[in-house]
């Protein structure tokens, strides 16, 4: 085992602060990865600061996980030292229920393992994610990251990328739909590069005027203010797919009012209870609500080639992890361009 540096949180009140873990010698099949860079995403503020009542203290967060591989195992040949990798938000799963056998790891009937806040399976306690020097996984759920791609602003590709571009990819939005993405953060801003690169027809739908221009930079051929009653009625009834980020519970009628005949609503933010829905809403114009959990590990490979392919990447504002309380308090007002991401060079030297 070897002990390096981490940043933790010890209870729902705390700041994170130094601490220190313990991670496994480099098993057979394992890459053992030097952390370059962690994206900062949402739910590790929500974990921090047990929202979904289940976090395990202490709490060391970091889904979007890129660094360069520093040892393998005997048993790996798909990557050697020096390759640019990347870890997500798992690291294991049973490999052989349905879910895994569909290459859905992310459901696992057998129960994932996340990559921080779930049970460790080789040294008890419970796993901790990438706010941390280096990181041992499982060949099998280490990705590739393509070599032309800018290696901190590709982080978050790792959580906020495969979550936005897996409800895109499934429910098959195509060119010229009309395709709105509700929350302009971390997971929005996102959705909106990946719906214009599909070709869609992009509307940022947001409750800030304020990250209006920044809508269209990113890609957004037109941006709808939820707040305003009368621009929500001029789009009523004409998306073809709405992608809903937003990150607490909320009244979902005026977004489904949005949705044409036939269309779906995917909800990928929030993990908690919603506002009461009319079932009318739904009734009149057939209209579906669904939800989408990252992606498995195929499908992030392949949305990470196809970043590479359209040089899609993140628009980062990088901190030190010395300054991550504050960015989380940033995070919480929804005041972030549009997804921080630590140089992890600041925990290393310190
Ligand atoms: P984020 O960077 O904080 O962005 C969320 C955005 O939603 C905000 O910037 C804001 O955009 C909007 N918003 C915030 N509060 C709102 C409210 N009360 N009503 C309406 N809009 C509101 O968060 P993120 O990292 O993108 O994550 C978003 C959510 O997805 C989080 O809950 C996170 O845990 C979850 N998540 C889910 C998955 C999954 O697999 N399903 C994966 C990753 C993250 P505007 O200023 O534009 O309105
Ligand atoms: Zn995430």
């Amino acid at each position: 085992m070897t002990k390096i540096k981490a940043y933790a949180a010890d209870n729902k009140d705390a700041n994170l602060k130094p601490f220190e873990i313990e991670r496994r010698e480099t098993l057979k099949d394992d890459v053992k990865i030097d952390i370059m860079y962690c994206g900062v995403c949402h739910s590790d503020l929500h974990q921090v600061q047990n929202d979904w009542k289940n976090s395990v203290y202490p709490v060391v967060p970091g889904h979007e996980i890129i660094g360069k591989v520093l040892e393998v195992g005997d048993g790996v040949t798909k990557f050697k030292v020096g390759d640019l990798v990347g870890v997500g938000c798992l690291v294991d799963s049973c490999k052989s229920c349905s879910a895994c056998e569909d290459n859905l790891e992310q459901f696992c009937e057998n129960g994932a393992t996340w990559t921080y806040n779930s049970k460790d399976k080789h040294l008890g306690g419970h796993t901790f994610g990438g706010y941390s020097e280096s990181v041992t996984v499982n060949k099998e759920f280490v990705l590739k990251v393509p070599e032309n791609l800018d290696a901190k602003a590709a982080a978050p590709l790792l959580c906020a990328g495969i979550t936005t571009y897996s409800p895109l990819a499934y429910w098959g939005v195509k060119k010229g739909d009309k395709v709105g993405v509700i929350g302009l953060g971390g997971l929005g801003h996102m959705g909106i590069k990946f719906a214009h690169a599909m070709g869609a027809n992009t509307v940022m739908i947001t409750t800030s005027p304020s990250k209006s221009e920044d809508a269209k930079k990113l890609g957004a051929d037109a941006v709808l203010i939820s707040k305003d009653e009368a621009q929500m009625k001029e789009h009523a009834n004409s998306f073809d797919f709405l992608l809903n980020t937003i990150p607490v519970g909320h009244d979902m009628n005026p977004y489904a009012a949005l949705l044409k005949r036939d269309a779906t609503m995917v909800i990928v933010g929030a993990v908690e209870p919603l506002d009461p829905l009319h079932g009318g809403s739904l009734i009149m114009g057939r209209k579906s609500i669904a939800g989408s959990l990252i992606g498995g590990l195929k499908e992030t490979q392949e949305m990470l080639d196809f970043c590479g392919e359209h040089n899609v990447v993140s628009d980062i504002e990088m901190i030190d992890i010395q300054n991550i309380n504050e960015a989380y308090d940033r995070l919480q007002k929804s005041d972030v361009k549009y997804r921080f991401v630590i140089d992890m060079k600041s925990l290393k030297n310190n």
